[in-house]
């Protein structure tokens, strides 16, 4: 067992909020956060209530309103945030193994990219801010009209369990660089890295208040935050259901919100494409992140000339997935966050056969673990897109294969959905390739590729996937207000009311 493990196990972390600079006292019955692995309670977690939130918020609107950091400038701003991803760097081995254990996913994915994004989204913000202009307009005669961004305010951001360091990194970078004080609430699942990111910042020297942190469940501290009136923002990444039910309290307060929510994406292959790295990339796009992605494109449409040797070889190299312990550095396939997630996996396999669906593999609890949430990874064959399984985000590792013919029909299928979040196409056709991107109805679309981010570039959903975009441009406009300043640049005539004529 490793080292950080067998600690965490013996003698579980205690794990709080942290509020004008210091981190708060444990008290009342913590929330037990469990390793998926094993199923052993690794910490404990203070759950903030309503009154905590209320701490929360209001230190980061004093730091807001009378602070120095809104005014601080571009050079300040740069300086902190590239401290930040320094003393993150430093500590990526830390990182990766905590996030793996908590989360259970596997350490070549958090080693190699969910800690080092982390830390490098500080510094791309911090050379973000170095270029960013604001806009001057010159048309109207004799004016000048400035449009100026300012920092937004009290910023919440609220983060999922699958990425969450990855993913609550991001908003925290952004929401800094831009000026705001911010108030985090992580997962109540997946609460470790983010509380050592505090205490990593604890001793970078951010103004007190800046930055804050509250923990527990949706319903009681993610509610209280998001319904305070003191903040002017949320920021969120999670399920759909639980994006309106924020935007709802949001609405209240003619509140503006960002929302990263689901996804079902498609992976269109049609016959001409590179065979080998589409299914490479396929069974990527499925099983990465334990397949609990909200990128992932578990909805694999596969045209008919090669369907049978493509469903054929992705079935073949889906059953022979390395599952096991996350820490180890072979594993791909490591358990679920919890047992409920868990069970939706075989709950699914059953609906789909109830819809006519043909299992392909998988769809069990994984044998060889007597603890921890493993399963089987999982693929079935389905012929209607109505399908549930076709329709639902099951949000494990879970394949749809469907087989299309035409063109016309795919792009039909793809967009029949809910959501709209992201897209595959694999085809070596470049006219289609563009042709068929241009009509999907999703936020990104990758052509002849698995996922890959570049920040500047804006991600975010179509439709029921979400609101506003994350990325350099989309975190500008997210985490600030515009502000038109115009000025004449001669004295002009002025129509006086009221004059003698
Ligand atoms: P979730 O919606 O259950 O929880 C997300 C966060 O919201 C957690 O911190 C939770 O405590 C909090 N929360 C729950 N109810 C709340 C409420 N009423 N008020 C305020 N906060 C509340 O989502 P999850 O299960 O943690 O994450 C999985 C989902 O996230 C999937 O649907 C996935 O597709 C989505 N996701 C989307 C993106 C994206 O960028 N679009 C990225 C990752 C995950």
């Amino acid at each position: 067992m490793s080292t950080l493990r067998a600690a965490l196990t013996d003698t579980p972390r205690m794990v709080s909020g942290f509020t004008g600079g210091e981190f708060v006292p444990m008290r009342g019955d913590p929330l037990p956060v469990f390793d998926p692995s094993t199923g052993a309670v690794i910490a404990h977690l203070h759950e903030s209530d309503a009154a905590e939130v209320d701490n929360a918020v209001m230190s980061a609107r004093r730091a807001f309103d009378n602070g120095p950091w809104r005014h601080a400038t571009v050079e300040q701003r740069q300086r902190m945030l590239m401290r930040i991803h320094d003393a993150l760097l430093e500590q990526v081995d830390e990182l990766a193994e905590l996030e793996t254990i908590n989360t259970g996913i596997p350490i070549r994915q958090t080693r190699g990219m969910h800690v080092p994004r982390a830390a490098y989204n500080f510094k791309f913000f911090a050379e973000y801010i170095g270029q960013a202009a604001s806009e001057l307009y010159t048309q109207e005669p004799g004016f000048l009209t400035m449009v100026m961004r300012e920092p937004l305010g009290v910023c919440a951001l609220i983060g999922p369990w699958n990425v969450p360091l990855g993913l609550t990194s991001m908003k925290l970078a952004a929401a800094l660089a831009f000026g705001n004080a911010c108030v985090v609430k992580p997962s109540e699942l997946t609460p470790l890295t983010v509380a050592r990111l505090f205490e990593i910042l604890q001793k970078c020297d951010l103004p007190e208040g800046q930055v804050n942190l509250v923990n527990g469940r949706g319903q009681i501290t993610g509610a209280a935050l998001s319904e305070h009136p003191q903040i002017d923002m949320v920021s969120f990444t999670g399920g759909t259901e639980t994006g309106a039910t924020i935007l709802s309290a949001l609405a209240r307060g003619i509140k503006g919100g960002a929302m990263e929510l689901g996804g079902k994406s498609a992976n269109i292959i049609f016959d001409d494409c590179a065979f080998d790295r589409a299914l490479d990339a396929a069974l990527l796009g499925v099983y990465a992140n334990n397949g609990q992605m909200c990128l992932a494109g578990a909805r694999v449409l596969v045209q008919r000339g090669i369907a049978d040797r493509f469903v054929d070889a992705f079935t073949r190299r889906t059953a022979a997935i390395r599952v096991g312990d996350p820490l180890a550095p072979d594993t791909e396939l490591g358990p679920m966050i919890s047992a409920a997630q868990s069970k939706r996996i075989a709950d699914y396999v059953a609906i789909g056969e109830a819809e006519g669906a043909r299992l392909l593999t998988g769809g069990k609890r994984h044998p060889g673990f007597n603890a921890g949430n493993f399963v089987e990874p999982t693929a079935m064959l389905v012929a209607d897109n109505a399908a549930r399984l076709c329709q639902e985000e099951i949000f494990g590792p879970f394949a749809t294969l469907q087989v299309f013919d035409t063109e016309d029909e795919v792009v039909q299928i793809a967009n029949n959905s809910r959501f709209g979040l992201a897209g595959y196409v694999w085809t070596e056709n470049l006219s289609r390739a563009h042709r068929v991107a241009g009509r999907m109805r999703t936020g990104t679309v990758w052509i002849n590729t698995p996922m890959v981010r570049d920040l500047r570039s804006a991600f975010g959903g179509y439709k029921e996937s979400g609101l506003g975009r994350e990325g350099g441009r989309g975190c500008e406009a997210m985490y600030t207000e515009q502000k038109t300043v115009m000025v004449p640049l001669e004295e002009r005539p002025i129509v006086a009311l009221g004059a003698p004529s």
